[in-house]
């Protein structure tokens, strides 16, 4: 309604004032007038104008200074500047502070009118134009938060419903989110966590493990065991800019199929044993009991070479069922580098018949271990017969031991085949054997598994690092003991 709007006057008093305020209250304006800034202000408070004029000077202000203050408080105003005279100057400031009109004389009440329409239609239209996009905004905002408010909804279901247990936390471990798995698996019930610290919902031990080698670095899997047998593969996975989530699958069953076959191997190798030592022993006799000819002495050392080799086996399957069901429980103040001592002198010979050329590489400061002395010696056994073994001659072995952090670190290097990358974890497993062993080169497959389960229960790791015909290095961690 054009008619009630206002428009104030900020102009000294003059004839061309009382002119705009007969011309604008005939065209049916209300009309305000301010002759200096404090009725300025006034009037601002009072009523927000739909227009303004402003004089070229204004209660000694120049009017552009005027203007530019009002559109720093009202952006949509629309605000008329009034000269004395036209100057092309006049003009371009009109133009550079963002004003709607310029009037100047001579002037007619239709001119000033005219003018105040002009301006009026055009800011009324801009502020149509406003209104509307802030609507189109906000409805658009509100529609996104409406989907992703559903899209939260829909993620919640999933994630309860999954079978594996899921914890979702932020990044200092307060619950944000857990699935109806997970409060199954600890028999959580139906209470709110959302916000309490992980470790105070969840206190199982295995899990605060996993929490707390969470920062160490990207190890990310932990075995969560419960005292009526049941067994969790835990997953800890990092999410950017939310926290972290832990999956957990039920592994129960495969750590029972596990123990069966473990179970199996160590009764069926214990067994055989007996027979064997007897097969061993009657061998001996043999030849005691009258001369034997040189074949018949050479068969006999075959078979004796066979049933040793047999024997061997079973003992290292002995050893590993031991090792995997726990019994290893002795435990030793020892230096490493003191039991590496007898493993080189065992190999003494066979590194020279080969050749090879073996050197050491131990530092001075070497921790003592607490660790079970023969396992240890085990364990040096087979990764540095394995170098041998491994090695062609004429090739190269370095044996170094040097601290790492609270850890004493281990590694044989040598300069034989290499193992390939997709065999590298392989070689760990059970009666594994990779491809790129040369032919001849006996063995059952057991020796690095035997290891993996020694430095396991030292509570330490063991990985090989490798390339294909260029060698191979495996690498122990154990923690030290100060
Ligand atoms: P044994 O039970 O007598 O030790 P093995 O030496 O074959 O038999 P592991 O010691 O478990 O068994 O080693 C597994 C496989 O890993 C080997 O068959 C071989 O292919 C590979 N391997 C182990 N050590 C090396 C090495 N230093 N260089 C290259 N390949 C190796
Ligand atoms: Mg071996």
């Amino acid at each position: 309604m054009p008619k009630q709007d206002l428009i104030l006057l900020a102009l000294n008093p003059s004839p061309i004032l009382d002119l705009m305020q007969r011309a604008l209250r005939a065209a049916g304006y209300e009309v305000a007038v301010a002759h200096d800034l404090s009725s300025l202000n006034k009037s601002v408070q009072e009523a927000i104008p739909a227009l303004m004029i402003v004089g070229e000077r204004f209660s000694d202000q120049d009017g552009f200074i005027v203007s530019s203050e009002m559109l720093e408080r009202f952006p949509t105003l629309p605000i008329i500047f009034y000269a004395d005279k036209d100057t092309t100057g006049f003009a371009k400031s009109v133009l550079r502070h963002g004003l709607s009109g310029y009037i100047y004389p001579p002037l007619q009440m239709s001119d000033i009118v005219d003018e105040v329409q002009k301006s009026l239609t055009r800011a009324g239209k801009l502020g149509d134009w406003l209104r509307r996009e802030v609507k189109r905004t906000t409805s658009s905002l509100a529609e996104k938060a409406n989907i992703s408010e559903a899209e939260r909804v829909k993620l919640e279901a999933i994630i309860s419903n999954i079978q594996d247990g899921v914890v979702v936390m932020d990044e200092s471990q307060r619950v944000l989110l857990i699935n109806r798995a997970t409060r199954e698996i600890f028999n959580l019930g139906d209470k709110e966590f959302t916000g309490k610290a992980l470790s105070d919902v969840i206190t199982n031990a295995d899990m605060a493990a996993l929490l707390s080698r969470s920062s160490e670095g990207p190890l990310k899997y932990h075995e969560i065991n419960f005292d009526d047998g049941r067994v969790f593969n835990a997953q800890y996975t990092p999410i950017p800019k939310i926290g972290a989530a832990v999956t957990m699958q039920d592994i129960s069953y495969l750590k029972e199929l596990d123990r069966l076959k473990s179970d199996f191997i160590h009764t069926v190798s214990h067994d055989l044993r007996s027979p064997l030592t007897a097969v061993l022993g009657y061998t001996e006799l043999v030849e005691r009991t009258g001369p034997l000819n040189e074949n018949q002495l050479e068969f006999l050392r075959r078979l004796q070479g066979s049933v040793q080799h047999i024997t061997n086996l079973i003992n290292d399957l002995l050893d590993l069922g031991r090792l995997e069901a726990g019994f290893d429980t002795r435990r030793e103040m020892i230096q490493l580098d003191g039991v590496l001592k007898y493993t080189l002198d065992m190999f003494d010979s066979q590194i020279k018949t080969k050749p090879i050329d073996l050197s050491l590489d131990i530092s001075e400061n070497i921790l003592p271990l607490r660790a079970n002395p023969i396992r240890i010696r085990q364990m040096l056994d087979n990764l540095v017969g394995n170098a041998i073994k491994y090695t062609p001659s004429g090739g190269h072995i370095l044996v170094s031991i040097n601290m790492q952090d609270k850890q004493v670190v281990l590694k044989v290097q040598d300069t034989g085949p290499g193992i390939s990358p997709d065999e590298q974890n392989r070689v760990f497993e059970k009666f594994y054997r990779a491809t790129n062993a040369p032919d001849g080169v006996l063995g059952s497959g057991l020796g690095l598994a035997i290891v993996k389960s020694i430095v396991d229960s030292h509570q330490g790791r063991v990985w090989v690092e490798s390339t294909l015909g260029k060698g191979s290095t495996f690498v122990v961690l154990l923690p030290s003991q100060e």
